[in-house]
């Protein structure tokens, strides 16, 4: 028998809150599946956008997708990450107030592309000030450059973030550009001596390596060969002996990534954003030598003490020589490349800042009368098959973000309603407070607990930080240890782990060098690896059933269903949007309340349409008045 789709059918609704079974977690998928099906990635739960990786090019980023979507309400053009950038430069505009847009999701979701886009649509949309077109590039290549040194290809994702970025673009009272901040947030240090199986170190090295000039890497003591260094291919010990790998370790060559070309882009903004050459040279400089420093050897010395053997590499480490034993030497010299690297990101930043920040005193004087939209993108949650310090790091942020979205989008939107004095039936949602607490608690917390571990003296290990953990936490029921775990889930934590039960799911963390790590000294265990190289089919309904639930989307959609989706105070839309009732102008004398319903009636607003709160007004779908507050823009 055949049928006919009608166009829903085939490609869905555009906002969840339109869907029929809005309770239905399965309608919610396939509703995800057909738009996808359709290539279409974008869709709304409200005001918020929930996007699903193509992994392939789509042509919906031109110049001319940004075109219609300039000036365009929210809920007349199909989602798109173009519409919210829109929207809220508008709402900066309009209600002259900074604005932020919180991208999370997990490793590999797209959460750098789609802050790269909203960027794009920035400098390609808003208005320039005078003299300030060289601000919109820096802003747009402070993204290679920022890439470079700080993303690196891991089994989840070939250009992984591996630092937190929050940056703010400053614009001034007609809407254009002027000034940006990038603040960076916990760089992950150790990749540079140390990376999973099927994992690489930063960008930068294989792309000076692959792109640089033959000169610039003699001058550097370079050879153009990742294979001759160190911590770019380092030795798996039993991983490639498990996997019957005769590889040296790593992969210096990944088929998505083109080194040489990317090296050359990242030159080019270097030198747009303002580096001088001598800067650039200093950087590179700085590059090699942790790559000279990763191939420093050590043999004994007379009395017993580790020297270095490597003759190219003493003049870069004299001050090294000193009696440690070989583990100490090796922990030492790691220390060093990483304090390094550290240091010349945190540097990289600053330079940027120092470019896109005011320059000018014409608009330092107007700086009060701008606004900010802030971008925030950190690195995904991640679960590898092996966990470290690393990963709890991350982890500990995307709950932090989450927290943040859960107190944006569901706990303070039902608090307002019930303050308001709406009508209002509770949902219930998981708010994952209970473990940020966990974590981050004075005293009680599992960081206060490893602060403390490290300053005790005496002899504190590993094991004892997880003894310390195991009295204090013990009860807690996100945290899971060999000794607590109940017979049935005993296996599943080893004598070494902990277990938190986060919100996007179980993580087991080994504690073996979380002292060190949390004291930044860093010692290395060179047999650390991971061998579950993952991938993402395109659309992997687990994967996707997986993200729905923990990022609270099912609740959210409830929220909004429910919900009002526009809100404001009675005199602020009273004000705004007297003019278009004849009952309302010039001035309403009586109550506010009284006014504004007034005021709705007369815009056709049905009585179940909207509520009347004690101070605002709050209505359900507002498209009449979205259009109606373009009108007024224009
Ligand atoms: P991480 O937390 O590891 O930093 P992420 O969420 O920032 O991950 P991205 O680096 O933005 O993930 O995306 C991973 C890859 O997916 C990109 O390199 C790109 O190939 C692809 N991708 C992401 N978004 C899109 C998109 N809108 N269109 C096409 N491809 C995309
Ligand atoms: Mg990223």
């Amino acid at each position: 028998m055949e049928s006919t789709l009608t166009a829903r059918d085939r490609v869905g609704v555009q906002d969840f809150v339109l869907l029929e079974n809005y309770t239905s977690e399965a309608a919610f998928i396939e509703n995800l599946r057909r738009r996808f099906g359709e290539n279409l990635i974008y869709t709304y739960i409200g005001s918020v956008l929930v996007s699903v990786n193509p992994n392939k090019d789509l042509e919906i980023y031109s110049k001319a997708h940004m075109e219609r979507y300039r000036g365009v309400s929210f809920y007349e053009i199909s989602p798109h990450i173009y519409a919210v950038s829109d929207n809220t430069y508008r709402a900066m505009r309009t209600e002259r107030r900074d604005q932020c847009i919180l991208i999370s999701g997990e490793s590999g979701a797209g959460k750098t592309e789609a802050s790269k886009k909203i960027l794009q649509y920035y400098a390609t949309t808003c208005p320039v000030a005078d003299r300030m077109s060289t601000l919109r590039d820096c802003l747009l290549q402070s993204n290679p450059v920022l890439e470079a040194f700080g993303n690196a290809k891991t089994l989840h994702n070939d250009n992984s973030s591996r630092f937190g970025k929050y940056m703010d673009v400053q614009f001034d009272f007609r809407g254009a550009p002027i000034g940006g901040h990038i603040l960076n947030y916990l760089l992950e240090k150790s990749r540079v001596v140390h990376q999973n199986h099927g994992e690489r170190n930063f960008h930068i090295f294989y792309q000076l390596l692959e792109g640089g000039e033959q000169d610039l890497l003699s001058k550097l003591g370079l050879e153009r060969n990742a294979q001759k260094y160190q911590y770019l291919v380092k030795v798996c010990v039993c991983a490639c002996v498990l996997m019957s790998c005769s590889s040296q370790g790593c992969c210096p060559r990944v088929s998505s990534i083109n080194d040489k070309n990317d090296w050359r882009t990242v030159r080019k903004a270097l030198t747009v954003i303002g580096f001088h050459e001598d800067e650039v040279e200093d950087l590179l400089n700085i590059i090699a030598s942790v790559l000279h420093l990763g191939n420093t050897q050590f043999g004994e010395g007379k009395n017993g003490e580790n020297q270095i053997t490597t003759e190219p590499q003493l003049k870069y480490l004299s001050k090294m020589i000193s009696p440690l034993s070989f583990e100490q030497a090796v922990a030492a010299r790691d220390a060093l490349a990483k304090a390094v690297y550290g240091r010349a990101f945190t540097w990289l930043v600053v330079k940027i800042n120092q470019s896109l920040a005011f320059k000018d005193d014409v608009y330092n004087s107007s700086k009060g009368s701008s606004s900010v939209i802030g971008l925030l993108d950190i690195y995904g949650f991640e679960v590898f098959q092996h966990n470290s310090f690393e990963q709890f790091c991350i982890n500990y942020c995307n709950e932090k973000l989450q927290q943040l979205f859960i107190e944006l989008t569901l706990k303070s939107e039902q608090e307002e309603y019930e303050a308001e004095g709406i009508t209002w039936e509770p949902v219930k949602y998981f708010d994952n407070k209970i473990i940020c607490d966990l974590v981050e608690e004075k005293h009680k917390g599992l960081i206060s607990i490893l602060d403390e571990e490290c300053l005790r003296p005496g002899e504190p290990s590993d094991i004892s930080f997880l003894e310390k953990l195991e009295d204090t936490l013990g009860g807690h029921a996100h945290f899971v240890t060999h000794k607590l775990a109940n017979a049935k889930t005993r296996k599943a934590v080893s004598r070494e782990e902990f277990k938190l039960i986060h919100y996007a799911g179980e993580v087991n963390y080994s504690v073996n060098g979380f002292l060190d790590k949390n004291k930044d000294l860093l010692y290395r265990n060179l047999k650390e690896f991971d061998m579950s190289p993952l991938c993402f089919p395109l659309f992997d309904e687990a994967l996707v059933r997986h993200q729905v639930k923990y990022l609270g989307l099912m609740e959210n959609l409830r929220v909004r269903r429910a919900g009002f989706a526009y809100r404001r105070h009675y005199e602020t839309f009273l004000q705004r949007y007297k003019s278009l009732c004849p009952g309302t102008w010039p001035n309403w004398q009586g109550r506010l309340a009284d006014g504004v319903a007034t005021l709705v009636q007369h815009l056709g607003y049905k009585p179940e349409e909207y509520k009347l709160g004690k101070t605002k007004i709050f209505i359900r779908f507002p498209k009449t008045l979205f259009s109606t507050e373009d009108s007024l823009e224009a």
